[in-house]
C-alpha cells in the first residue's frame, strides 16, 4: 500500500495573528512526528500544486470566490477578515490555493494508482467554509471541492465524505445540500456526508440527521473512546456500507483528542487509528481502497503529531 503525504511549506506561512491556535506550527509538529516515528521513510511525499481557480467554483459561488481573491492583502502588514475568525494576511491566498490544490492532487494520484491513499498535511482547513462564505479558520472547502472534482473528472458515481473533527462540518453539509444539486443534475445519491461533533458546540446551527445524504452524529462533551466507537459503529458504518462509495474523503480533524483544549471530548490516538481502520476496510470493500484524507483541526501540537501518525499508520495498514 503506497500512502502519500501532500503538503507545501507555504501552507505554514498563512498567519491569523500571534497566539492563534490555527498556526503554522501545526504542520511542523506533524512533520517532526513523522520523522520521529520513521514514517517519513515509508510514505511518499509530494509538494502540492496550487488549485486552478476555475475548480473552486465546483463548491463555491463565483461571487464569494471573487470576494476572497479581490480582497487578498498584498502587503505584509495588511489583513482582511473574510468571515467570522477567518483572517487573511499577504501569504494566505497562496496557502489557500495550495491547500485546496493538495486535495485535487490527492484525487489524481489515487485515481492514477500512484498512491493507494493520500493525506493532505495542509492549512488552512476547509470544512467550515460554506458555499457562499468562509468562517471558523476556513476559506474554501478543500474536501468538498475535491469530492466534486473526483465525480466530474473520473465519473465516480458515489463519493463519501466523513468528518471526525470535533466540530460539525457545516460547510461541507451546506455545499452538499445547497450547491451540488445546482451544479450537478445527476447528484441525487452521489454524495454521503457523515460528521461526528461535540454538541452543543460551535458552529451550533446543526440539525441531527440519520438520513442520507447527511449523517450527523452528535457527541456529548463527556464522550470517550467507547461512546465514540459505538456511535460510529451504529450510524456511520451501516450507512457507508449501504452507500458503497467509490472513493472516501476524510475531513481529518484531531481536536477531539483528550489533550486538545479546543473541546471536551476525550479521544486518543488509538481512536483515530480505530476509525481509520474501519474506513479503510470500507474503502477496500467498495472503493478499491481509495481514500483522500485532508487535515482539518487539531491544536495541541503533541497530540496532533501523534494522532496524524496513528491515522497514517492506519492508512498504510502497519
Ligand atoms: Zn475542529
Amino acid at each position: 500500500m503506497t500512502v502519500g503525504i501532500i503538503g507545501h511549506y507555504r501552507c505554514g506561512e498563512h498567519d491569523m495573528g500571534e497566539h492563534h491556535p490555527e498556526n503554522g506550527k501545526r504542520l511542523t509538529a506533524i512533520s517532526d512526528q513523522l520523522i520521529r516515528s520513521g514514517l517519513d521513510y515509508v510514505v511518499r511525499q509530494f509538494d502540492a500544486n496550487p488549485i486552478d481557480k476555475s475548480l473552486i467554483s465546483l463548491a463555491h459561488t463565483q461571487e464569494y470566490i471573487n470576494f476572497v481573491f479581490n480582497n487578498a492583502p498584498t502587503e505584509d502588514d495588511k489583513n482582511f477578515c473574510v468571515g467570522e475568525d477567518s483572517l487573511m494576511n499577504s501569504k494566505t491566498l497562496t496557502a489557500i490555493l495550495l491547500s485546496a490544490g493538495a486535495a485535487i492532487d490527492g484525487v489524481d494520484l489515487v485515481m492514477d494508482n500512484t498512491l493507494s491513499s493520500a493525506f493532505c498535511a495542509t492549512r488552512p482547513p476547509g470544512h467550515h467554509a460554506e458555499h457562499k462564505k468562509g468562517m471558523g479558520f476556513c476559506f474554501f472547502n478543500n474536501v468538498a471541492i475535491a469530492a466534486a472534482y473526483a465525480r466530474g473528472k473520473y465519473q465516480l458515481k458515489r463519493v463519501a465524505i466523513v468528518d471526525f473533527d470535533v466540530h460539525h462540518g457545516n460547510g461541507t453539509e451546506d455545499i452538499i445540500k445547497n450547491h451540488f444539486p445546482r451544479v450537478d443534475n445527476t447528484s441525487n445519491g452521489a454524495y454521503l456526508f457523515c460528521s461526528s461533533y461535540q454538541y452543543p458546540f460551535y458552529p451550533f446551527n446543526i440539525e441531527e440527521s440519520n438520513t442520507p445524504p447527511i449523517i450527523n452524529t452528535p457527541l456529548a462533551a463527556t464522550t470517550k473512546s467507547e461512546d465514540f466507537r459505538k456511535a460510529i459503529t451504529e450510524y456511520w458504518l451501516p450507512a457507508l456500507h449501504k452507500f458503497k462509495p467509490e472513493m472516501i474523503f476524510i475531513s481529518a480533524g484531531f481536536d477531539a483528542h483528550i489533550e486538545d483544549d479546543m473541546s471536551q471530548v476525550s479521544l486518543t490516538e488509538a481512536d483515530y487509528r480505530w476509525v481509520t481502520d474501519e474506513l479503510k476496510a470500507i474503502a477496500q470493500e467498495h472503493a478499491q481502497g481509495r481514500i483522500v484524507s485532508v487535515l482539518e483541526g487539531g491544536y495541541n501540537l503533541g497530540a496532533l503529531g501523534r494522532s496524524v501518525v496513528a491515522h497514517i499508520n492506519g492508512l498504510i495498514g502497519n
